[in-house]
């Protein structure tokens, strides 16, 4: 056994906090089996239901914590009814991305085994890309200062810096390259809408700027619309696509989409200091407290915690719990024929967590 890792779990709201309970008590068995890795969790409270209670959706305490800890793992916030006074929903993750400055929102779309794919061509099958949303900036900046001039007219402002765009396509590039040892092409897409806003010209600039200095890597761009065609018509041929923090929110869903759903995708808010770990799903109200949310995208974004906290620790164990832990998944699914309800099977949170121990 090496190292603790102290990790702020952030549960939230809705099926967040039914996720969130399911992959604790499988990184439990997976702590058990592989005695590789030592975890200290701490809950804490953040999200809908605590500014309803207490007056904040990320209380100093919660935050505090939340940055002294070694990674941080979150269900998912918010809840339709309860709004702040501006009448905006309550999503501390924006926050939490801001304050911690996690830049690089890694969401895998990777095909599991025997799960239905929406695309009949067999290819489908072959499905492994990751959308490298920048997660401070772009046009979500505008949420700072975002105005409404008279009733006439409304703007909102995209911001895109040279320090970060640097910074995201160097983390595209280490991504790119580190996957190439696993048999992927090692090729970044820069996607983009440098053919008309000078925002994101400006960004593919720097994107080839930092391309120069991976030689080993391929450099290729792609205009957003395009990419919203391609991953409908050929989203094998991806592999590492930075992009814009709105256009990364909108195509995620639809790659999502592409793997059978928002249950079967995780995802990484990933700093210099700091990680988040998360589903890409929302709190889902209409199935909250009927025990069908689907837990993989919430254990896959766990094992991507586990892979993050080896490589940066230099922890192999941790490196290795994080592969046993998406064998487990694949096998659960993939031989063991799970079938969840989010795809029309009868297999709520209970049966998936069970099948994924069993694997372990
Ligand atoms: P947000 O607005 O934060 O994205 P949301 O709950 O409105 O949150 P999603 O969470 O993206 O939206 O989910 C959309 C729908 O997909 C849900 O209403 C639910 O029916 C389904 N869904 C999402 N996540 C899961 C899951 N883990 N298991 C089963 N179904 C899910």
């Amino acid at each position: 056994m090496t190292n603790a890792f102290r990790i702020a779990v952030l549960p939230g709201d809705g099926i967040g906090v039914e996720v969130m309970d399911a992959c604790l008590v499988v990184l439990e068995r997976l702590q058990e089996r592989t005695k590789a890795f030592a975890l200290e969790a701490e809950t804490l409270p953040a999200g809908a239901m605590c500014y309803r209670d207490h007056g904040s959706d990320l209380p100093h305490e919660t935050m505090r914590k939340s940055a002294n800890a070694d990674a941080i793992l979150l269900g998912a916030c918010g809840w339709p009814e309860i709004r702040k006074a501006d009448g905006t929903e309550i999503a501390p993750q924006l926050d939490l991305r801001e304050n911690l400055e996690l830049y690089a929102g890694v969401r895998p779309i990777r095909a599991i085994p025997g799960v239905p794919l929406p695309l009949a061509d067999p290819r489908a099958r072959d499905i492994d890309f990751v959308i490298l949303r920048e997660s401070t900036e772009g046009l979500f900046k505008g949420r700072e200062n975002g105005e409404v001039i008279g009733d006439e007219e409304a703007r909102d402002t995209q911001v895109i810096t040279r320090a970060t765009s640097e910074r995201l396509f160097r983390f595209a590039f280490e991504l790119a390259r580190e996957r190439k040892e696993r048999g992927k092409p090692g090729r970044v897409t820069c996607i983009d809408k440098a053919n008309v806003l000078a925002s994101m010209a400006f960004f593919r600039k720097i994107f080839f700027e930092i391309a120069a200095e991976f030689p080993d890597c391929e450099a290729d761009t792609h205009y957003i619309d395009a990419t919203a065609l391609d991953l409908v018509r050929r989203p094998w041929d991806f592999d590492v696509m930075p992009t814009e923090n709105m256009f990364g929110d909108i195509i995620s869903d639809l790659a999502a989409g592409l793997i059978g759903g928002m249950g079967f995708a995780p995802s990484a808010d990933i700093g210099a200091e700091n990680a988040v770990f998360q589903p890409s799903h929302g709190t889902a109200p209409d199935i909250a407290g009927q025990g069908m949310a689907n837990p993989t995208a919430m254990i896959l974004s766990a094992a991507m915690m586990l892979a993050w906290l080896g490589r940066r620790h230099g922890e192999d164990g941790c490196l290795q719990a994080a592969r046993l832990l998406e064998g487990a998944v694949d096998a659960a699914f993939g031989e063991d024929g799970l079938r969840t309800a989010d795809f029309g099977g009868p297999d709520g949170t209970a049966e998936v967590t069970k099948a994924v121990m069993a694997r372990i």
